[in-house]
Parts: C-alpha cells; structure tokens; sequence
C-alpha cells in the first residue's frame, strides 16, 4: 500500500472506507471501536488482585512472622498442648490484614482511574455530516476531524484541507519549531515523518489556523504509539510528600526493630520462653513498623481529589493537592474568570454606527464560540443583518500577543479588509477616520480624542475593541496590514461573577493574595478589581505590559508585591510574572485558557486551565482543570487542599503517637520484670482494628471551616510541633497502658 501523503485526500478517504465531506456513519464508528480498540496508548498493566495480595503480604517482617507462626504450630502440633490456636489466629490477622489492604489500593486506583477518564482530551468529529465534540478515545480510523489553534491533534491524519495551518511537533521530535502544514499531496513514498506536511501525528499541537483530517491509525498504530511501546517501562510517580514519608518511615521502621532485637534479647535473658519471645518481638515489629504510612497518604490524596472533581476542579497531577494548600497567590485571568464571560455590546463611539457595526460583523469568525464576538454577533441580529457564513479570503484569528484580529472578503467588486482589537493595535494601522457619510485623514487630535473616550468608557469597566477597515480595488496579495479607515470603539459590558466578591474575601482572610492579569485596557481591569476587592491599600499598583517591557527582573520583583493588576498583558509576560513571585518565596496558583499560556500553566506551581473556554494545549500544560472557569472554584479547591494535607497530618499523627504507645508498653513491661503485657495475638489484633481503619477515617475527615482563617503553611507535613505532640502522646499512651 501507498503511504498516505502520497495520495490525494479524495484517494485517502477511498482508501479508510470513509466519506472526506460527511465522515463516518455511527454504525461504522461502532464497528471499528470493535475491531481496532479505542484510540489510547496502553498504559501499564493493573495489576490484579492476587498480585495486589500477595505484596502485601511480601513484607519482610510479615514473611518472618508467618514463618515464626508456621514453627510455632508444628511444635504445639507435635507437643500435643493445644496451643496452636495461637498460630492460627496469627494467620488469620495477618490473611484478613492483607485483604484490607488490597481493598484499599483496589479503591484508590479506581477513583485515580475515574479521574483519569474525566481529564482526558476531547476532539471535534464529523459523523454522518454532524459536528460534535467527543472523548479523543473515541476516534478510530477513517474519521473526520476538525482542528483549530489550541488543539492536541489526538491521532495520526491525513489533511483535507487546511487553512493557515501551523504545527508544533516538538512533543515527537523534541525540536521546538512550528512548522506549516497543507493538504497538498507529496510524490517521494520514503519521505521522513517530519517532511510528511500533509501528515498531522498524534500528540503535537496546532498553533495556528485550522483544518480538517482523516484519521489514518489510532492508538498504538500512531507515531506516538510506536515510541510509547519504547518507554513502556514507566514507574509509579511517587508524590515529594509520599517520599518524604516513605523516608520516615523507614527511618522509624529500622528503630522499631532494633527496639524488637533489644526486647527479645532482654526476654531471653530474663528467660522467657524463646519461640514465644520471638513470635512476639516480630509481631511488634509488624504492628510498630508504620508501613502504612503511604498507603494513608495516596488513599486520602486520592479521596480528595474525587471531592475536588466534585466541586469542579479537577486535578490531573497528585502532588499538585499537596501544593494547593499552600498556595499563597493566585494570578487570575480576568475575563471569564473573574467575570461571567457573558459580554453585551453597550456602548459604542462613532460617526457611523451604521458601518461599525456592519464590519464589526465581517471581522467575526463563522460560527464563532469567542464571547467578545457572540455579542457582536447578537448585536448585528438586533440590527437585522442577514447571519450567514463568510466567504474569507483571509483570516488572521484573533490572538492574544497581537491583540486584534483581520479578515479579507470580496466585497461589490472589490476587496474589503475588516480589523478590530485593542485600540492601540487598531490606531497603528489607521491613516484615516471615518466621518458620518465621507471618510478623511486622521491627525492627532482626533487619535486623542478617540484615546480619551476609550480611558472614559474603560474606567466604567466596559472591555473595548476598535473596529477599522480598507477597501482594495485589486486583490490584496496578504492580509494587508496599514492605511486602514478608523470606523469607531464598541463597548462591552462583562460583569464580574457574584461569587467572587466572597471569593476574594476569603482569599484575604487566608494569607493568600489574588492577583488580576488581563489583556484589557488598564482602566477596565481596575474598575473590574475594584467591584471584586482585588485592589486593596496593600497592594495598589497596576502594572501594563508596556512598563513590563521597561522593567527588569530586579525591578519587577520589588513591585511585584504591591502590584495586584497586570493589565495590557501578553502570555509571555505571564511568565515572568509567576517567576518574579516564586522569588518572593510565594506558592502560586496562575490560570490560562490559550495555546501560549502553556509556558506560564507550567512555570506556576499550580496551573489551572479552563474546562469549558481553555485549549487542549492548556489543559496538557495544567495541574487542574477548572471545569466551570471559575476563580471561585480555585479558592475553593485550595480550602478542600489544605483540608486534605491536614487530614494527612491527623493520619500521620494518630499512627506515629499509637505505634510508639505500642512499643513503650512492650518495652517497658520486659525491661520491668513483666513477660510482655500484651501477646502476639494481642498485638497484630491491636494492629488491626486500631492502625488503618482509623487513620482512614481521618483522612476523609471533614475539614474544619477555620482552616482558611490561617496563612498558608509553608514548612512541610512535620512543621508546627507535629514531632512534639506525636512523642507525648505516644508517651502518653505508653505510660498510662
Ligand atoms: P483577556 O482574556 O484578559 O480579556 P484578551 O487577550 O482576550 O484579554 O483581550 C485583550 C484585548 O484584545 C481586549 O481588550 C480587546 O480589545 C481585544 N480583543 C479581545 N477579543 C477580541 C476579538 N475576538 N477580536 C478582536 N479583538 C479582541
Ligand atoms: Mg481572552
């Protein structure tokens, strides 16, 4: 068989049994789900629950244990005295320990998995010539997608057709350049994959413009799939707090059996019966030896993140609960975070209205989602223009670092050009104005009339665009980029989310400060941080992206405190915005819903992307999802954090104090003359009822509503005087047994 980027799309389509305009028909994609599975890399195998077993059997010390207890029954067995029952209760704690413990990581890797499923990408297919988003999973060869800027490209495909498409690769081939893709057919059958322009591969990302593609292999049949079977050999990430308390753990662990050793020296010599002794020393090293420790700590992780994707955010990452906690500043997007994202057109500043808002009509895209151009739209249908497609000649999207958007369309025999966006972007491009019926040169006084009323209308917290156009008798060659016709500004209101107020109040109240960073006008974002309580006497600066340019790191660190608006922002100052904070020695929380907020998503140290606005690129780059595009849910997700790290701490604590209550009582009961207060059975009984049950249940404790009215805790599980009060009441337990 021919590759396929050395067929025409039309041959492809032919070839994948799929129709290139319609797509695949539901029954086929039923069919093909069968036959070559769902569209997802084979992760590692779960384990069983036999395996599951038996690792927790194979402890060291349960293995020495079960042995010790085997001997003991053979001896009783053949002494004839009945005391085997002993042994056999033994085995049977240590049977029923097991199974707990299997039921545990069993219902942890489940709720883990659950939100596995909630997280993952989605894509837009064309079946049976309907558009609708559906789970990436879900694809099979022969498909139709659809993709646009901001999209994961979720399978290998073959282009139909594509319009300004730009390609980052670098996930496959590690090489950080975007390069531009067509579905133009390609003649050398051996070309190599990274030639291959009418190729898209699982797993890069569109950067630029959009298309439409055939999946041509799925799963493990893609590029991707190829290497994954490579590195297929992945470990369980442990989380730093695991680590860490893997570490003490073992720490206490080793302590706990020489204390063991020590005991059944100090029984020996007292003469005690020395398989007796024996059983007992290990069955404490088995009950003192906190092996649990981890395990509590993924099962309430674990837990809480199924409570957080209750409240709508959804983690993606474990160690990023941990962080949550102790998160000291919060970087917002404003719009649609702080906002509501409902925008309506109310003002409006012109000589024409007529032909602003005719044009700003042109320059929104077809079947557009953006909020700023749905207003738009709704205001074109109050005033009765016809809603139909456009047919573009070009299109330059809109995008945050430039801060406008341009479209070229035929127009009455010539070729009219449509731009609009921020008004310093617009005005740049503008050498006239338009008047009522004629349009004229524009000079500076009517540029600082125009900058006025805009300073006027944003201080009201209305969000404004600048709407101009060119005419061209003969068709322009590119998008062209100067002598435009400055037709007016459109005002939009977009009032901030009712429950942000609150939000930011217990934000204060908690030692965390909320920060607003928005690519509006300086004046909009202040009103906005005004209404919420963002700007406070503390911190009332507003910095624009323009002094960020003028500012070194140095510089902006020591703003950076008092700052609390960034406004005039592009994606690329987010990230130096995270830094200048991470310096100040602050835990930060940053939101992103585009392509170039990835960088900034993952230089925070908890990133949050947009469930229902956000990219796929932003989302991949996130620690959380926040399914609602909320701010409040980040305040939220951070009380139910830190409600979790202390049920973590209660846990540890509650496990740490009994197993040295525990061993006091043995140790000190030898050393005084006594055989030891408690037996083997006594002591894996102990174990058993009164070491994970409990400590489970602290860790889905409910939080206390007081834990937001203390700053972030910035010093770790064992800061403040965890170690003291697990002594005394460890000692404590021990001297009153
Ligand atoms: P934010 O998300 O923080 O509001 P954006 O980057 O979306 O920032 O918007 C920055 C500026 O770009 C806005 O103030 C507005 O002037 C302009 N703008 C926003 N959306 C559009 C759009 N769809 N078309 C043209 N201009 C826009
Ligand atoms: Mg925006």
């Amino acid at each position: 068989m021919h590759p396929f980027h050395t067929m025409s799309a039309e041959e492809t389509a032919k070839n994948l049994n799929t129709d290139i305009k319609s797509g695949l028909k539901n029954s086929d994609v039923q069919k093909r789900l069968r036959e070559y599975g769902k569209n997802m890399l084979i992760e590692k195998k779960q384990k069983n629950i036999f395996r599951l077993f038996f690792e927790q059997l194979n402890d060291f010390m349960v293995i020495v244990l079960l042995i010790a207890a085997g001997i003991s029954f053979f001896i009783s067995l053949k002494e004839g005295d009945g005391s085997f029952s002993d042994s056999v209760i033994i085995l049977a704690i240590v049977f029923f320990n097991s199974i707990v413990g299997v039921i545990q990581e069993k219902k942890a890797q489940k709720s883990l998995d659950a939100l596995k499923k909630l997280s993952s990408p989605l894509a837009m297919v064309i079946r049976n010539g309907k558009k609708r988003k559906v789970n990436a999973q879900e694809l099979v060869k022969g498909d139709l997608v659809s993709l646009s800027s901001g999209d994961i490209v979720p399978a290998d495909c073959r282009i139909v057709s594509a319009q300004g498409l730009l390609v980052d690769e670098s996930s496959l081939t590690g090489e950080a350049t975007v390069i531009e893709k067509s579905s133009a057919v390609l003649s050398e059958p051996l070309l190599p994959l990274g030639d291959r322009n009418n190729m898209l591969y699982s797993s890069s990302s569109i950067t630029r413009g959009k298309c439409t593609a055939l999946v041509t292999a799925t799963g493990m049949d893609t590029e991707v799939g190829h290497i994954a079977l490579m590195l297929m050999e992945e470990k369980d990430e442990k989380t730093p707090l695991q680590k860490k308390l893997a570490q003490t753990g073992k720490a206490l662990g080793i302590s706990a059996l020489l204390i063991c050793t020590l005991i059944f020296i100090v029984g020996l010599m007292k003469r005690l019966p020395p398989l007796e002794m024996f059983i007992t020393s290990v069955s404490l090293a088995v009950a003192a030896i906190p092996e649990g420790l981890v395990a509590i700590v993924t099962i309430t992780l674990s837990i809480g993140v199924t409570r957080l994707s209750k409240h709508n955010a959804i983690v993606r990452h474990l160690p990023s609960v941990e962080t949550l906690g102790s998160a000291s500043v919060i970087c917002s997007d404003k719009t649609g975070t702080i906002t509501k994202n409902q925008m309506s057109v109310v003002y409006s500043y012109t000589e024409n209205e007529d032909i602003l808002y005719d044009y700003a009509y042109l320059c929104t895209e077809n079947d557009t989602k953006n909020p700023t151009e749905l207003a738009i739209v709704n205001k074109a249908k109050e005033r009765n223009i016809k809603i139909a497609d456009k047919n573009f000649i070009f299109v330059s999207p809109f995008d945050s670092d430039k801060k406008y958007m341009s479209i070229t369309l035929k127009d009455k025999g010539g070729f009219l050009t449509v731009t609009k966006g921020s008004l310093d972007a617009v005005l740049k491009k503008c050498t006239g104005f338009q008047g009522k019926n004629s349009h004229s040169p524009i000079n500076d006084s009517l540029k600082s009339k125009i900058r006025s009323a805009e300073t006027t209308a944003a201080a009201k917290g209305l969000r404004i665009i600048a709407v101009a156009y060119r005419y061209d008798t003969i068709r322009p060659l590119e998008i062209p980029d100067d002598k435009f016709i400055f037709c007016g500004l459109i005002g939009f209101s977009d009032p901030p989310r009712e429950e942000v107020l609150e939000a930011v109040k217990t934000c204060k109240k908690a030692g965390i400060t909320p920060v607003m960073i928005t690519g509006d006008h300086a004046m909009t974002a202040k009103s906005i941080a005004k209404q919420c309580g963002i700007i406070t006497e503390e911190n009332p600066l507003i910095i624009t992206g323009r002094e960020l340019d003028n500012m070194d790191d140095n510089e902006l660190l020591k703003k950076v405190k008092k700052c609390s608006v960034f406004a005039r922002v592009t994606p690329a100052h987010k990230v130096r915005i995270v830094k200048a904070w991470q310096r100040c020695g602050e835990i930060v929380a940053m939101t992103g819903d585009g392509v170039n907020d990835a960088p900034s998503l993952k230089a925070a140290d908890i990133g949050c992307s947009m469930g229902k606005m956000g990219t796929e690129v932003a989302k991949d780059a996130s620690d959380m999802i926040l399914t609602d595009d909320n701010f409040a849910t980040i305040v939220l997700a951070v009380s139910l954090g830190r409600g979790i790290f202390s049920n973590i701490k209660k846990s540890v604590q509650f496990l740490l104090s009994s197993n040295i209550g525990e061993i006091l009582t043995v140790f000190a009961g030898i050393i005084f003359g006594f055989s030891s207060p408690l037996n083997a059975t006594q002591l894996l009984w102990v174990n058993l009822v009164t070491d994970s049950m409990p400590a489970i249940a602290l860790g889905v404790d409910k939080s206390k509503d007081d834990l937001m009215n203390e700053p972030p805790n910035r010093g770790g599980i064992f800061s403040g005087g965890l170690w003291g009060a697990i002594i005394f009441e460890g000692l404590l337990i021990g001297a009153i047994t």
